[in-house]
């Protein structure tokens, strides 16, 4: 069933992501800008780095100079200003904490995809720059969307079972987090997803696993279907992380793959415009 957002408040919704670029399309500030579009939002990017991929793996990532990163985001900032700001891939431990900088005071929900590394395993974040996101980026979140192993390297510690996640969760609500959406990973035939607000009960959240699915890029992808319905207006966290999930399913299930290797999610395939009908 299709539970209606509540309605939206902006005429011209702008979303801002600050992300890594994937040449392959699949993931990174691509995903992001493809799903804004699709879901009526303006999107801009600040680009933080650059891998050389495809479909089939990694082969060079380029982080860029902190002060062109910067740059990007005050040139965004000063002129169209966003209505949310989604941050993916970031880089190093300096360039965290100065975006970190720019954005602490904001009124903008900011939704932090903590990407650490690529579906193929190639790393996108070393250990000090996984302290300073959770330092510095987690406490200034609206909501956090990490997988697993961004939990266990976020909180410091193994996620083995479902007493470890709650306990990992609280590591990251004690350090500033106030929301996460974490990717619990699959329980047989299902996907699960764990919304947890500090003080609240937890949310679990599930859609079928779809065996040989469209994976790369599949977070991102989330992550910037959930920053267009908070630029849309809407509000309430569950509808909007409920109604994130079923239409990136649906961008996973699409049986239109791309590339030899591991396919990316099909953004065309992301159910379009606003599902309140405003
Ligand atoms: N950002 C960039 C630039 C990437 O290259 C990747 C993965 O390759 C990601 C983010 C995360 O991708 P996913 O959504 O598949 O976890």
């Amino acid at each position: 069933m299709r539970v209606p957002l509540d309605s939206g408040h902006a005429e011209h919704p702008v979303a801002l992501t600050i992300a890594g670029s994937d040449p392959s399309g699949g993931a990174g500030l691509q995903a992001d800008l493809k799903t804004f579009q699709q879901l009526g939002v303006y999107g801009a990017s600040a680009v933080t780095l650059i891998t050389v991929q495809n479909t089939r793996g990694v082969s060079r990532v380029q982080l860029l100079p902190e002060d062109l990163v910067l740059q990007q985001i005050d040139a965004v900032l000063s002129d169209i200003p966003p209505h949310a700001i989604k941050t993916g891939a970031l880089g190093g431990e300096d360039l965290i904490r100065s975006i970190a900088a720019r954005l602490a005071g904001g009124t903008v929900p900011l939704v932090v995809d903590p990407v650490l590394v690529s579906k193929h395993g190639a790393p996108l974040a070393d250990p000090p720059a996984v302290v300073a996101l959770r330092e510095n980026l987690l406490p200034l979140a609206f909501l956090v969307t990490p997988n697993r192993h961004e939990l266990e390297r976020l909180a410091e510690m193994p996620v083995g079972d479902l007493v470890e996640m709650r306990r990992a969760i609280e590591r990251l609500h004690e350090a500033g987090a106030k929301r996460l959406l974490v990717k619990a990973g699959r329980a047989g035939d299902r996907m699960l997803h764990w919304l947890a607000e500090a003080g609240k009960e937890t949310v679990v959240l599930e859609t079928p696993w779809v065996q040989g699915g469209n994976q790369h890029g599949s977070g991102c992808t989330l992550a910037a279907t959930i920053a267009s319905f908070l630029a849309l207006g809407h509000s309430d966290l569950a509808v909007i992380c409920r109604q994130a999930i079923d239409r990136v399913w649906q961008a996973v299930a699409s049986p239109r793959h791309f590339g030899q290797g591991i396919s990316p999610v099909d953004h065309m395939a992301i159910e379009s415009g606003d599902p309140s009908g405003s």
